[in-house]
């Protein structure tokens, strides 16, 4: 059994920064959060790849330890162009080719269908209502998204949005869904909605929590060598929810020292383009990390 289910992209990513660049990169969102999670607890992941897909990715899932049964394979593999310039807050879309998603209908294995845990991670609205509908009694579900989806398929995600526990959204996108410049009154917005919790990330400035009448605050970690933040919404949601899964504690408290691991792991994605720094890191140096937040925060 898989103790968090992860619906999202799976994809070949295109990148560019001012520090390199890379052709048909191992990305896409449930790869991204599948890794963070899987030092916390065992993931699977609902998606579908090509067969231009390299067998070499999903190895590196598999060895990881990443439950891929749910991974069909057929036709063109999601495609995703962008660049990033000195504000690496804010990727932007050259292009996005959904390939094989286009048409994708997830049929959740077995072993899926009982996970506690659940993200919906950033893809098709339409395809992570139909894997909800799939899971027989989760206890916790969040959900991701971007501002393609926003724009393109506005009315599912609403939908999709009052069944969940916990919106993850960046600020632009919470901004652009709720039509206003102020993020509060966005999180209240989608707070009244449905979700208990509402989680805004903001790139390199941190990620703030809305919560039973709460608010949390936690600062980015301050990286001197930032190579590609490519992934980092998605390692943070990652790591956040295989934290939850791990100490099964969906409390306030609890979800505000996920939010610190969430924060950590994104900082080690964005040290390299596509999986090469979290592939090379451990426990203990997300322990280390985490750590050092105490220091950051303390005043
Ligand atoms: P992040 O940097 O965490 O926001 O996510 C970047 C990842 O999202 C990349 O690896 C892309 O493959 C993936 N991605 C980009 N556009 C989309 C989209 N429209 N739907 C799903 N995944 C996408």
């Amino acid at each position: 059994m898989v103790d968090l289910a992860i619906v999202g992209s799976v994809a070949l990513d295109s990148v560019r920064t001012p520090f390199g660049e890379v052709k048909d990169a191992l990305g896409g969102a449930a790869t991204y959060s599948s890794y963070a999670a899987s030092f916390f607890c065992k993931p699977g992941i609902v998606a579908v790849v090509g067969e231009d897909f390299p067998k070499k990715y999903l190895d590196t899932l598999k060895k990881r330890g990443i439950d891929i049964s749910g991974v069909k394979i057929g036709g063109k593999t999601f495609k995703w162009e962008g660049l990033y310039e000195y504000d690496m807050n804010e990727a932007k879309t050259l292009r996005t080719e959904l390939g094989s998603f286009a048409s994708f209908q997830p049929v959740l294995p077995e072993s899926y269908k009982e996970a506690e845990y659940v993200f919906l991670a950033n893809i098709d609205p339409e395809l992570q209502l139909a894997v909800l509908e799939q899971v027989k009694n989760p206890k916790l579900v969040a959900m991701d998204t971007m501002n393609f989806w926003i724009e393109n398929k506005k009315e599912e995600l609403l939908k999709v949005l009052k069944k969940v526990d916990i919106l993850l959204i960046n600020d632009a996108e919470a901004r652009e869904l709720f039509k206003t410049p102020n993020l509060v009154k966005a999180a209240n917005s989608a707070i009244k909605l449905g979700p208990k919790a509402v989680i805004i990330k903001k790139g390199e400035h941190g990620a703030l929590l809305f919560m039973d009448g709460k608010h949390f605050s936690a600062p980015g970690y301050p990286l001197e060598s930032l190579v590609d933040p490519t992934g980092a919404g998605d390692s943070f949601a990652g790591a956040l929810m295989g934290y939850i899964a791990k100490t099964r504690d969906p409390s306030e408290k609890n979800i505000r020292r996920a939010i610190i691991y969430g924060s950590v792991v994104a900082s080690f994605d964005a040290e390299g383009f596509s999986l090469a720094r979290m592939t090379s890191i451990n426990m203990g140096d997300i322990e280390k990390r985490y750590s050092e937040f105490h220091g950051i925060c303390e005043f």
